[in-house]
């Protein structure tokens, strides 16, 4: 049994866990043997995501073992991005490592961080050189997203940057100040500012079990990212308004050259017919993109709390969830 920290530790490592038990233990052993050899206090905070495997009973395990190991149990599954934002509202560090359970991201880049930190950088997020394990096409998909999302956005994510990254307590405090449900936490924290700076490593596979990231809430992340940084999609229709608009006053206009000049073209049922559903297409996309941001708008106005947490333990007092 190891006693807990005296006072508010100097690293807190805050890891998501949804369904992980097969990882938790080397978890737990990784990070204990990384942050023991960095010398400094430590605490590692696991949000349980409403798992419904052994994970948080593992979890409460390794807090016995090890009094430094501190859980936040979600009432249910509320993702990946809200339970990294509870944990770290809950870590109490000087520095708060955000980091993925599965082992994906290297617990021997914590050092690194840390040397980093030292030398007066306030947020150091992890570059993924490489990738291992990772299907061509979630390669290809994200290339693609971040591609996008910097050139329609204000703020410049770091391409191949993913939320596994060291943050200083001013920065966590700054990121604690918004509150939006739809979060996109890597955007939020080049929002911020501070001095940033990149270190590269390389993305081991799976340590076990499998991506609890299917093709669905990657669209949906994607959605989060472009609609909470960005307007031009709502922008889009009144461009495509005027471009068509403009398209259909030279129609109009040779229309009635040909007519004067006799001819039978444009006559036909077809042509209307295409018109009217390629337009009707139009319409319905940027209703729907319209609904994407109204339903966002919708979220935030009802201003539910971000998460339900059933169990804190380990935390000091004062340590919280507002
Ligand atoms: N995760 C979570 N809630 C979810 C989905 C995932 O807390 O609803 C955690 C998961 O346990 C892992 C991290 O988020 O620690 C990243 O998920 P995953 O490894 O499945 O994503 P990938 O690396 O495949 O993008
Ligand atoms: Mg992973």
């Amino acid at each position: 049994m190891i006693e807990p920290n005296s006072s508010p530790p100097v690293i807190s490592i805050v890891a998501p866990v949804y369904n992980e038990e097969a990882i938790l233990h080397e978890l737990y052993r990784r990070m204990a043997e990384t942050l023991d050899a960095i010398g400094e206090t430590w605490e590692l905070v696991l949000v349980n995501d409403g798992s419904y495997d052994r994970s948080f009973e593992i979890m409460c395990e390794l807090h016995e073992q090890d009094a430094r190991v501190h859980v936040v149990n979600f009432s249910r599954n509320f993702g990946h991005q809200i339970a990294i934002t509870a944990g770290a509202d809950y870590a109490q560090g000087e520095a708060v490592v955000v980091i993925d359970a599965d082992l994906q991201d290297p617990p021997s880049l914590i050092g690194e961080m840390v040397q980093k930190w030292r030398e007066g950088y306030e947020v150091i997020y992890a570059v993924r050189a490489q990738r291992k394990g990772e299907t061509r096409f979630k390669l290809w998909t994200a290339s693609l997203f971040y591609h996008l999302i910097n050139r329609i956005t204000g703020v410049d994510i770091p391409r191949d940057a993913g939320d596994f990254r060291l943050m200083d307590r001013k920065v966590v405090d700054a990121m604690r100040r918004m509150r939006e449900h739809h979060r996109f936490m890597r955007g939020l924290s080049v929002w911020v500012g501070f001095k940033q700076i990149g270190v590269e490593y390389i993305r081991e596979e799976r340590y076990a079990g499998e991506t609890k990231y299917p093709f669905s809430k990657m669209l949906r992340f994607a959605l989060d990212g472009i609609t909470s940084f960005s307007y031009l999609p709502l922008q889009l229709a009144t461009y495509l308004g005027f471009f068509i608009a403009g398209l259909s006053v030279l129609g109009i206009l040779f229309t009635v050259i040909l007519r004067l000049s006799g001819s039978q073209a444009f006559f036909g049922q077809a042509s209307t017919l295409v018109i009217v559903l390629f337009l009707g297409g139009i319409q319905l996309i940027s209703l729907g993109i319209i609904g994407e941001y109204l339903g966002r708008i919708y979220e935030e106005v009802k201003q539910r709390p971000l998460y339900i947490v059933s169990d804190a333990i380990g935390f000091r007092e004062g340590g919280d969830g507002s």
